[in-house]
């Protein structure tokens, strides 16, 4: 698995879709790909703040650190993927 395979089953990961042989290739990836990792973690975040934004339907402003460039970034790394 490369990185551009990477992001692609990520989605899945995260969501426990992936089937046991694509999971194991991913994890084995992750393990020697650092730059993977950060872009794991970076991704949780987002679909956490996500998750935050769906939930809380009040007058809050979007919290501060939001991310934008990464989600532009998650974005045009998806419509590359496909
Ligand atoms: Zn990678």
């Amino acid at each position: 698995m490369n990185c551009r395979e990477f992001t692609e089953f990520l989605h899945e990961y995260l969501f426990g879709n992936l089937p046991a042989a694509e999971r194991a290739e991913f994890e084995k990836h992750l393990a020697e790909c650092p730059w993977c990792v950060a872009y794991l973690d970076s991704y949780q975040k987002t679909v956490q703040l996500e998750k935050a934004a769906f939930s809380t339907l009040e007058d809050k402003p979007p919290p501060a650190d939001a991310p934008e460039e990464l989600v532009q970034a998650i974005l045009r790394a998806r419509a590359q993927a496909s």
